[in-house]
């Protein structure tokens, strides 16, 4: 086991170092009178704490946060996550105290020049996404996606079409569409792809009709491909009364390259903690704004900022809008940091971002598929999707590939997604990675091959050099064990 040995032996927990008498803190002198202890029936007979040195707890802890793979430590391909490296000028920012301690319930008066940004970043997302409108308010992918159905169904329901009651889904899309349209009320209707991985027009054209709503498509969708049927497919949905949800959750592909607006969607949300960059993973709070074409601004979520004849920036509601879906004007800070990061990048840089985001996936597709099997053998965008088939047949699995490059220092790539994919391994290294760094991680997959047909029970049985080897993730992810729990007593 890694850390074995010493105060860095991390499976120690912080109770069972303690020594009676060992103190880490010294407290100040008593200041005030003293006072009587309250009620004994509030107390507790015995609270054990932990009696270590200061040193202890801070090596403890360290050790502790340095079990973790993240972006500041490791590369992190992590398909359909762009994880990507998050400037900390953007940080620093967001810190500010005129932004970090502003308080949403003061009056727009006093909260010009934070609402003077909200203002701002609408009409950059706006730009981006080639659309007429934003609204700020959800907090996630999958929030921004409930919200941008709410508004297609009012939409229909405006205008008193009642029957539209079908969502069509093409089977590439990322999983949360299904579960946001299914939560807005419709039925979910599976659109196949084709061979090649765009959405199959002849299927599309089998469910068109006036019960339709509309379709959500992920664009690129998550074979990573972009849909070369788009604007064909934009158009049939449109001829039978339908509007087009994009996912954009993908936008580090296509910035200042394509806007949805312009191919045809209606409406479709942004996430900024993927795209523009603020820190995820791990639950962490982000945002999922919703932009929209006209038809549909009046329907998007309050408040929008917006800015009068004097110069003065108010929140409203827009006419028809779906309400309110969060509280206050959305995850503030992330709009600070994604605010900040377009501006210091520029048109310009936002343009080079989607550049070598594309250009790296390439290099990695083109350097692996002579020997990861390669299911749509095209152009990729911002990531590629291999198969673990050929190492399927030597006895190993791309779950087992994907363990065993954590031994090699990587993040593992998302495995067994998209679902059509049979052994999926979706890998996205992003733009912010040198390319030394994605040289050592091709080195290390071509590595785990040459294991696979060599040595396949080390790949089997990987990871070996991390702290816990392999974990019941459903069991972790649902009942965590957070407390130190007294040893049974021995008799
Ligand atoms: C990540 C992602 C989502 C969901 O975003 P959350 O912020 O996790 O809710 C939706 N669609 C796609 C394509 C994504 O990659």
């Amino acid at each position: 086991m890694l850390n074995k040995g010493g105060n860095r032996d991390t499976t120690m927990m912080l109770m069972d170092r303690s020594v009676p008498g060992r103190v880490g803190v010294i407290t100040p002198e008593l200041d005030v009178p003293a006072a009587p202890l309250p009620d004994a029936a509030l107390l507790r007979d015995s609270l054990p704490l932990p009696e270590v040195s200061e040193p202890e707890v801070v090596q403890y802890f360290t050790a502790l946060s340095q079990l973790n793979f993240s972006i500041d430590t490791h590369f992190y391909p992590l398909g359909s996550c762009t994880m990507k490296y998050n400037p900390k000028v953007n940080d620093e920012v967001a810190f500010l105290p005129g932004f970090a301690g502003i308080h949403p319930q003061q009056p727009a008066e006093h909260s010009q020049g934070a609402l003077e940004l909200l203002y701002r970043l609408q009409g950059f997302l706006t730009e981006v996404t080639g659309m007429a409108a934003t609204s700020l308010a959800t907090l996630a992918g999958a929030h921004g996606e409930l919200g941008g159905v709410l508004m297609m169904r009012a939409y229909h329901l405006a205008k008193g079409d009642t029957g539209r009651t079908k969502m069509g889904i093409p089977d590439s899309a990322h999983g949360t569409n299904p579960a946001s349209a299914a939560m807005a009320g419709f039925d979910v209707v599976t659109i196949p792809s084709d061979a090649d991985g765009n959405t199959d027009l002849a299927a599309l054209r089998e469910i068109v009709s006036d019960d339709l709503a509309g379709v959500m498509i992920t664009l690129p969708s998550t074979l990573g491909l972009f849909d070369t049927n788009i604007v064909e497919v934009c158009r049939v949905v449109h001829q039978c009364g339908g509007l087009v949800y994009g996912d954009g959750a993908n936008m580090n592909a296509l910035l200042g390259r394509a806007k949805l607006g312009e191919l045809g969607f209606d409406v479709c949300h942004l996430n900024l903690h993927k795209t523009f960059s603020t820190p995820h993973g791990g639950g962490g709070p982000g945002a999922g704004p919703v932009c929209c074409g006209e038809i549909l601004a009046p329907f998007l979520a309050a408040p929008v900022v917006e800015r009068n004849d004097a110069g003065q920036y108010t929140l409203a509601e827009p006419e028809q809008s779906i309400g309110k879906i969060s509280g206050f004007h959305g995850n503030f800070g992330v709009l600070v940091r994604a605010y900040t990061y377009i501006r210091t990048l520029g048109a310009a840089g936002l343009q080079s971002i989607s550049g070598n985001a594309v250009l790296n996936a390439n290099y990695i597709m083109h350097t692996l598929k002579d020997i990861y099997a390669l299911p749509y053998d095209r152009t990729c965008m911002h990531e590629v999707v291999f198969s673990a088939d050929r190492q399927r047949e030597r006895g190993v699995s791309g779950l087992e590939v994907a363990k065993r490059l954590l031994d090699y220092g990587f993040h593992a790539p998302t495995m067994y997604f998209p679902l059509i994919v049979h052994e999926a391994l979706m890998i996205e290294p992003t733009e912010s990675e040198t390319k030394e760094t994605l040289d050592a991680f091709i080195a290390a997959l071509r590595a785990i091959d040459a294991e696979a047909t060599n040595e396949p029970e080390t790949v089997q049985h990987a990871p070996h050099t991390t702290p816990v080897s392999r974990l019941d993730e459903a069991t972790a992810a649902r009942r965590p064990v957070l407390r130190w729990e007294e040893p049974a007593a021995a008799d």
